[in-house]
């Protein structure tokens, strides 16, 4: 409950869904067409075509009328069968449900995980950094059988802020001579962090609508390589409306075996447009950017941020930690009431310890500030000490650093 009356527009300052562009609710306004028409089978071939550029492949991507756990889930279906023994890395909470997931469908899962200590959070060391490759090659070496199927990592761990090295976990198979697929959930990497489907050597790349691509939830992805095609062929587990198969062959007119999704698919043929109009690679340097300008706020009030590794601070969102026995959620929930300004809980083993700043999709500058201007009177509300102001961290860093677009197309 707010204090008072909402005026103004709600800061939606989540790590996805993230707010939607007026262009594209517009968009979306328009009226719901025959999907088996001709005038759908444009659309259809449209978003098919322009949303490869943004995975960076040349091969199929699937659009599913799901959230992205059911995209998580056709990854798997449509690849492994029952009994299969899989690896995965524990970065956090998404990857720790796609684990749970996985074993749900009968797969045996093999979870690795950051072996050392944090003093922060003795409890969940590898939740404050990325996917180590060398564990995953030296598993795969000790797999002399080749039983392993696949690799499943997650791009950007939208629990924690953190994107792991997806490059590294390619060579790190091809170091080992391994012949597992690689599957990497990108849900909320894709369209602000730097992601090649293609060039990464990934076999499936799994992402949803909500989080860069600036549109509601409802839609989302399986980008296929020509070899997880192949794997399908073999694959067992039961499934029917996540099957490839049916997909690929209508999505070659640009239609769906089922009915799909329309008014989002114009969001999505709008979002295309914004987003390849600036150019994918500006945008992820725009990401950068505002991700340096909020960690120099949490910098500056002095409180640990959620990822230790600079090397893979995430783009897209920024966890704070918050001191021990100060409850993250009662600050979020003071900062909701009084600053109508809505940031991320702490999701599983991180639950009132921290919280997220989400700085993605469609901001800007003043935007980002008035987001840490929200935080940093709801921390000092809440009595957490501050070293310095995050507010003045944020505007020394945006004004000293112009926005620049770095690769015009
Ligand atoms: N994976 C990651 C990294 C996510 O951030 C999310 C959602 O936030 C999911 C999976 C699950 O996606 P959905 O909630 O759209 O089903």
């Amino acid at each position: 409950q707010l204090d008072s009356h909402p005026t103004g527009r709600h800061f939606l300052q989540i790590p996805g869904p993230s707010p939607v562009p007026d262009r594209i609710l517009r968009a979306m306004s328009l009226p719901t067409i025959d999907h088996r028409g001709p005038e759908f089978g444009v659309l259809g071939r449209q978003v098919l075509t322009g949303i490869k550029q943004i995975f960076k492949t040349v091969h199929p991507v699937i659009i599913y009328p799901a959230s992205g756990t059911g995209a998580w889930e056709a990854a798997l279906s449509n690849t492994l069968s029952a009994g299969d023994h899989v690896l995965m890395f524990e970065t956090g909470h998404f990857a720790s449900l796609w684990q749970k997931m996985a074993t749900r469908l009968g797969i045996s899962t093999e979870f690795l995980a950051y072996g050392g200590t944090d003093a922060h959070l003795p409890h969940a060391p590898g939740w404050r950094r990325g996917v180590q490759a060398d564990l995953i090659e030296a598993r795969l070496r000790k797999d002399t059988e080749k039983k392993i199927k696949a690799v499943c990592v997650v791009h950007n761990e939208t629990s924690t802020g953190v994107t792991s090295d997806i490059a590294s976990v390619r060579r790190a198979i091809d170091a080992a001579g391994h012949p597992a697929l690689l599957m990497v959930d990108s849900i909320s990497g894709l369209a602000s962090a730097d992601f090649r489907h293609d060039e990464w050597g990934v076999d499936v790349t799994i992402s949803g609508s909500q989080k860069g691509l600036m549109l509601p939830p409802g839609i989302s992805f399986n980008a296929i390589s020509p070899r997880a095609l192949e794997a399908m062929k073999v694959a067992k587990l039961p499934r029917s409306f996540w099957a490839w198969d049916e997909i690929v062959e209508m999505n070659k007119d640009g239609y769906w075996p089922y009915t799909p999704n329309t008014n989002l698919l114009y969001g999505l043929s709008e979002a295309l447009d914004m987003i390849l109009g600036e150019g994918l690679d500006n945008v992820f340097v725009r990401h950068q950017r505002w991700a340096a300008g909020v960690r120099a706020a949490v910098n500056a009030w002095g409180l640990p941020i959620q990822c230790v590794d600079p090397a893979v601070y995430s783009p897209v969102l920024t966890g704070v930690i918050t001191p021990e026995g100060v409850d993250a959620d009662a600050i979020r929930r003071l900062i909701h009431q009084r600053f109508d300004l809505s940031l991320g809980t702490g999701l599983g083993k991180l639950k009132g310890r921290m919280f997220r700043m989400g700085h993605l999709g469609d901001s800007n500058d003043l935007t980002l500030v008035a987001m840490v201007a929200g935080v940093e009177m709801g921390l000092k509300l809440s009595g957490v000490k501050l070293a310095d102001s995050g507010v003045q961290a944020t505007m020394d860093y945006f004004a000293g650093h112009p926005a620049q677009v770095a690769l015009l197309q």
